[in-house]
């Protein structure tokens, strides 16, 4: 009989479960609630992927291989010293939705329980943070309500800001199968560009880049005019109607000022309104597109006023649901893996200050925010940070404004990198570098976005002398003289303290609560099938949240935002709008590797309007400069009739490894929601 690995996809926050034979031959895993066997052409090409043409294997200090008691010697005697030279704030470590969810709570530990300082952040600050923000305040907790059952169930599914038949391709699959068992089921898809979602829509909304706070805020004062919210659920279960109300009666929120706002006509625009008035079972998606705007917050809360407006919420197939990017997003908010927060779903307030100190046994606790991921960079670069830990991502590359990003990271005295590639643009800049399992040789839990908690496990050793990321980071931890706190022997040791640490002193009042699993056994842990939290009774809690009309707030009622105003389009030549391909990840520093993926697209494109491109007397195979005060890329045009006229098309993935020409967050500006420190990757303008 053939042996399976049971593991999880680590691409994108489906969170699709697979088995994996002895020969590394994957397949969908049909019991994974998440996937139900189905996967898309990055999960079946993962163990290729697993094939770098130049893994780390030892680690580094500035170019020479040393071995690992000669690293982490190095590291602590250098952070101890930075830190008695200029104190906790001039430490930082900026992490990934790529690591497991165990090797988040030891990095948040040591960085804001011992070293002191609460400089930690992470890559899901630029994909998810807008939602975290809106979903905190609109629900007192970071809790995603819906599920995937929602899809099956849902009358109007609205895809807002997303590609998602490219970036999400199972779940695409389930709306397709969706919609094929429930032929009465209608999309609309808002998005600036005709993507392979948006053609598939029953309803394409081509807004205005950045327009998309308007046109909620616009459907939301539709309801209100209609009398078409749900007057007893707002009553009983939601805060700020009158408020709202009163800001929406403003004439720039009317059907007719929104319609030029936006771009769309007024019977177009009125035939989405009355499409959502009509739907009772309304499902909306939302993701980058809408979090990735200098008003993303507001964007993501706008979405959730429309829902808690109409009731739509807690009940099958209606909810705002928030698509997390990456595969383990969820699992580093989970443990506070953000700047802002400080663990277990906990901010800094007072008393979980104190519930932390007391937890972790340190008087040492960072005493409140730290700099998010924008900020670290502008603090590298005034010299104020001078140790930099970099944890499994790129963001030389992948951070907006990514030439004066790579600037800052040299400017730092000590650039610690830990990957699975030397070849990354940031390892390329590392003092020291450390060799990290990667996915199928580290073992650990990630959560999807759908609250489900799955394990990654591992199936073959891992190369030369790459170890986990959390035992490097209790090595160091011990190394600066943090005895007693950092003594974790496995992942599963990790995950009881962490599980523990969220029931810790919770009666209730967070719901993020693995208390239960707290004194999971080894074996217990090694078999946990995926789960979603909130827990109950033997551990599978309910799918979708606030089914019983009571929100995380100190009130239990969900609260409405505030209805900012739109912000101006501003001039421009052309707007940039970034974005992934289907067969790519992150800055391809594993799919860029695989041949089969690199055959749909093997160079950077700008994608343009024809007539743009006949405007500006260009060819497909003539070269293009895109241009604004950061920086100048050159690419290839394509002609694509799906985009806009005024608007360009450049794929976020390619970094020096592959294409030194290509970078497109050289040009994007390192600016973006007030609010969530989201940056606002498209709303840049080029020449
Ligand atoms: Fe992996 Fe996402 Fe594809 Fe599923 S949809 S196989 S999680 S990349």
């Amino acid at each position: 009989m053939t042996a399976f690995t049971e593991t999880t996809c680590p691409y994108c926050g489906v969170g699709c479960g697979i088995r994996v034979d002895q020969q590394g031959a994957v397949q969908g895993d049909k019991r994974h609630p998440a996937n139900r066997g189905a996967l898309c052409v990055k999960g079946t090409a993962l163990t290729e992927s697993q094939r770098l043409p130049s893994r780390l294997l030892y680690p580094r200090i500035k170019g020479k291989e040393v071995d690992w008691p000669a690293a982490i010697e190095h590291i602590a005697l250098r952070l101890n010293d930075i830190i008695e030279q200029h104190g906790p704030e001039a430490v930082a470590f900026y992490g990934s939705g790529q690591m497991l969810t165990e090797d988040y709570y030891v990095a948040n530990k040591l960085m804001k329980g011992f070293i002191g300082s609460a400089n930690i952040d992470t890559n899901s600050r630029l994909c998810m943070s807008s939602a975290v923000a809106a979903h905190q305040y609109a629900f007192g907790e970071d809790a995603v309500p819906a599920c995937y059952d929602d899809i099956d169930e849902a009358e109007l599914v609205v895809i807002a800001g997303a590609n998602t038949a490219w970036t999400h391709p199972v779940l695409f699959r389930r709306l397709e199968a969706a919609r094929a068992a429930k032929p009465r089921q209608q999309w609309v898809v808002i998005d600036p560009r005709a993507t392979a979602t948006a053609r598939q829509a029953d309803l394409h909304l081509a807004i205005t880049p950045g327009s998309d706070l308007a046109l909620f805020n616009g459907l939301a004062r539709y309801l209100l005019d209609q009398g078409a919210i749900d007057r007893d659920f707002v009553t009983r279960h939601v805060a700020g109607l009158d408020e709202l109300r009163q800001q929406l009666s403003a004439p720039e929120f009317a059907p007719e000022q929104v319609a030029d706002t936006t771009g769309l006509s007024l019977e177009r625009l009125l035939h989405f309104y009355r499409l959502f008035q009509a739907h009772p079972q309304t499902l909306t998606l939302f993701c980058m597109g809408i979090n990735q705007s200098l008003q993303g917050t507001h964007n993501a809360g706008a979405i959730i006023n429309c829902h808690l407006l109409t009731g739509r919420i807690g009940k099958p197939g209606a909810a705002p649901f928030s698509l997390t990017g990456q595969p383990n997003a969820m699992g580093g908010r989970e443990v506070g893996g953000l700047a802002n927060q400080l663990a277990a779903h906990m901010d800094f307030a007072p008393a979980n200050r104190d519930r932390v100190a007391r937890f972790w046994g340190t008087e040492r606790l960072a005493q409140g925010p730290g700099h998010k991921a924008m900020d670290m960079m502008a603090a590298l670069e005034r010299g104020e940070i001078k140790a930099l830990w970099v944890m499994g991502t790129n963001p030389a590359v992948s951070l907006p404004d990514s030439a004066r990003a790579r600037r800052a990271l040299a400017r730092c005295e000590l650039l610690i990198v830990s990957d699975i590639s030397p070849a990354t643009d940031t390892a390329r800049l590392a003092d020291v570098l450390l060799p990290a399992a990667g996915w199928g040789e580290k073992d650990g839990t990630v959560t999807n976005s759908t609250r489900i908690i799955s394990r990654q496990r591992p199936f073959r050793a891992a190369p030369g002398a790459a170890k986990p990321d959390w035992w490097a980071l209790c090595q160091v931890a011990r190394a600066m003289g943090f005895t007693g706190a950092f003594d974790f022997d496995s992942p599963a040791a990790i995950f009881r303290e962490h599980a523990a640490l969220s029931g810790f002193e919770n009666r209730g009042e967070r719901l993020f609560n693995l208390g239960a699993l707290g004194t999971l056994s080894d074996a217990d842990y090694d078999a946990l099938h995926p789960l979603s939290w909130p827990l109950a009774g033997q551990h599978g809690g309910p799918a979708r949240l606030f089914a019983d009309g009571r929100f995380a707030t100190a009130d239990g009622r969900a609260r409405l935002r505030t209805a900012a105003p739109q912000a101006g389009p501003g001039t421009r030549a052309l707007l940039l709008n970034t974005g992934r391909l289907r067969d790519q990840w992150h800055t391809m520093s594993r799919t860029g590797h695989v041949a089969r993926l690199m055959a749909a697209a093997t160079e950077p494109r700008a994608h343009l309007h024809p007539d743009t491109l006949a405007r500006l007397g260009l060819g497909q195979n003539d070269l293009l400069a895109l241009s604004n005060a950061r920086a100048s890329i050159l690419v290839r045009p394509v002609a694509d009739d799906d985009m806009a006229r005024e608007q360009v098309f450049v794929p976020m993935h390619w970094s020096g490894e592959f294409s030194a020409g290509g970078r497109v967050n050289d040009l994007t500006e390192a600016r973006g929601c007030a609010l969530s420190g989201q940056p606002a990757f498209k709303q840049s303008q080029v020449q």
